[in-house]
């Protein structure tokens, strides 16, 4: 611990966004990092806690947050990054797009404001790169033993990444033109610029990883193929199966997945050619369903393509407004109100809102039907049951409607049904012991195994696959 009395006296400080005005005019990112004299300071913030629950609670990959946030108080650039690289192979991602459970649940903010974890450990990532001192690691010994990653979301190339520096062969294929996954196609690029991945990636391609895209598994190659080439086959499949609403009018036009919608953005964005009809909000008045951060994501792309008016509904009752930096729930995640950078730059939200229907001319979406409800308590069986407001129907006229409600599970297919793995209640691949399904030498990590959760967790878990594996592999 650097200053014993850091947190004393020096108040956290964030980074600034870019001005509202000006960021909506583009895709860019829209934070500003903190100069390396603050980011000092605020290092000096971190009490070194006997127990640091921000990397024993907070942080799905046990990052060791005291020791970097000390080593960047000391200006010790490099021992910080040492550190970091030791626990989260995609640093520089979850330091732009992580929501940061170690900060909810440091012990500073019990009673007052947490450390600013995440931008310091983005401050170390990208110095790490700026000076060259992120480098490939290729084995120093090869197995002789081949794996085939499917999928190259965050997941897949945590485990990539991992077991080829532990000597496997490793092939990550994608179904896509490009890696990454959501981080690629769902995530916007004002939270995560695309170049950012693709300087990781250089850095894998380097370490000798495989990466095959334009490749549907299952289909393009057969699970007699995979069976017959590899030792061992991880599933990083991500949970693509969105939750749809099933009301009258679902199937008029211009209702859409927000990942469709998404995805079409980001292909546009980075100068991709796309075959399908677009989706754009420019001049359109639209209604997100669904209150979650892939709805925030919607607001923010149809905002920059010029949206005439946005609107986010939730089902779920609005969450307690906490206006102080002390979390209520410490050292857990707390439930309160977020206000994303999306939503400042300009969308009106509501809670307790169910959709009832959607009407249209012909196929052509015209109106949305809803009405307000409240949530109360079942007497009989303690759970919280909706029920409908007398008269609180209303109709908004809208041109398109987007769909983000989250996703049930991962999809099954061919390539689930041939390997033979089981799934469980919830419709995920079930994992028997740390990541391993009911196929022999099938494993399974991130989204596809956990259903939908945080880029964090899904390297947590592709780094645990890729353990799992090389255990296996002994
Ligand atoms: C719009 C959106 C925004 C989000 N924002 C955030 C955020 O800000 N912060 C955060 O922490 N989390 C966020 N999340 C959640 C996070 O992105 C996911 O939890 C994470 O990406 C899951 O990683 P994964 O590797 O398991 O799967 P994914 O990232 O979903 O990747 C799975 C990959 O597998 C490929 N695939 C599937 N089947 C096959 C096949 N048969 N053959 C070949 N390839 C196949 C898919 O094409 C995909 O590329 C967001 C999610 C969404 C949808
Ligand atoms: S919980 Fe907060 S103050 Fe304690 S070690 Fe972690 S970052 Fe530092």
């Amino acid at each position: 611990m650097g200053k014993s009395t850091g947190f004393l006296e020096y108040p956290r400080v964030t980074g600034p966004y870019r001005p509202k005005q000006e960021r909506v005019r583009d895709y860019r990112e829209f934070s500003i990092p903190l100069t390396s004299d603050e980011l000092a300071k605020q290092g000096s913030r971190c009490m070194d806690c006997g127990i640091p629950y921000c990397h024993a609670i907070g942080c799905p990959v046990y990052n060791l947050i005291p020791e970097w946030n000390d080593g960047v108080y000391r200006g010790e650039w490099k021992d910080a990054l040492s550190r970091l690289e030791a626990t989260n192979n995609l640093a520089e991602i979850t330091g732009r797009v992580c929501p940061a459970p170690c900060e909810t649940a440091c012990t500073l903010s019990i009673n007052s404001a947490p450390v600013t974890i995440k931008q310091i450990e983005l401050a170390i990532i990208e110095k790490g790169f700026a000076q060259g001192w992120v480098v490939p690691h290729p084995p120093k010994k090869e197995s002789g033993k081949k794996i085939a990653i499917i999928g190259s979301g965050p997941a897949g190339l945590a485990a990539a990444q991992q077991l080829r520096r532990a000597g496997y062969r490793v092939t990550v294929f994608e179904k896509a033109s490009r890696i990454g996954g959501i981080l690629r196609y769902g995530i916007p690029d004002f939270k995560l610029e695309k170049w950012v991945i693709d300087r990781r990636l250089k850095q894998m391609v380097d370490e000798g990883i495989n990466f095959e895209t334009n490749v549907l598994v299952g289909e393009d190659i057969s699970v007699r193929y995979l069976r017959r080439t590899y030792d061992i086959v991880l599933l990083t499949l991500g949970a693509g199966h969105p939750r749809d609403l099933q009301v009258p009018g679902r199937g008029l036009e211009n209702i859409h997945f927000a990942m469709d919608y998404l995805t079409q953005s980001n292909r546009t964005v980075s100068g991709e050619a796309t075959s399908e009809k677009p989706i754009s909000a420019k001049d359109k008045t639209v209604l997100v369903i669904g209150g979650g951060d892939t709805g925030s994501d919607c607001v923010g792309t149809a905002i920059r393509q010029g949206v005439k008016k946005v609107y986010q509904y939730e089902i779920l009752p609005k969450p307690l407004r906490w206006e102080s930096p002390s979390n209520p729930s410490w050292p857990c995640w707390p439930d309160i109100l977020r206000t994303s950078s999306s939503h400042e730059e300009g969308c009106e939200r509501e809670w307790s809102i169910l959709t009832k229907q959607f009407s249209g001319h012909d196929i052509h979406l015209t109106e949305g039907h809803f009405a307000r409800i409240e949530w109360q308590t079942d007497k009989r069986t303690g759970q919280q049951k909706m029920v409908e407001l007398p008269g609180s129907e209303f109709t908004l006229k809208l041109d398109l409607v987007l769909l983000a409600m989250g996703f049930l599970h991962a999809e099954h297919n061919r390539l689930t049904d041939e390997l033979g793995v089981e799934f469980d209640e919830n419709g995920n691949i079930k994992c028997r012991e740390v990541c391993t399904t009911s196929a022999d030498g099938v494993f399974v990590a991130g989204d596809a195994g956990t259903g939908a959760s945080l880029v964090v967790r899904a390297i947590n878990h592709g780094r645990e696959a890729a353990k799992a594996i090389n255990q296996y592999l002994k």
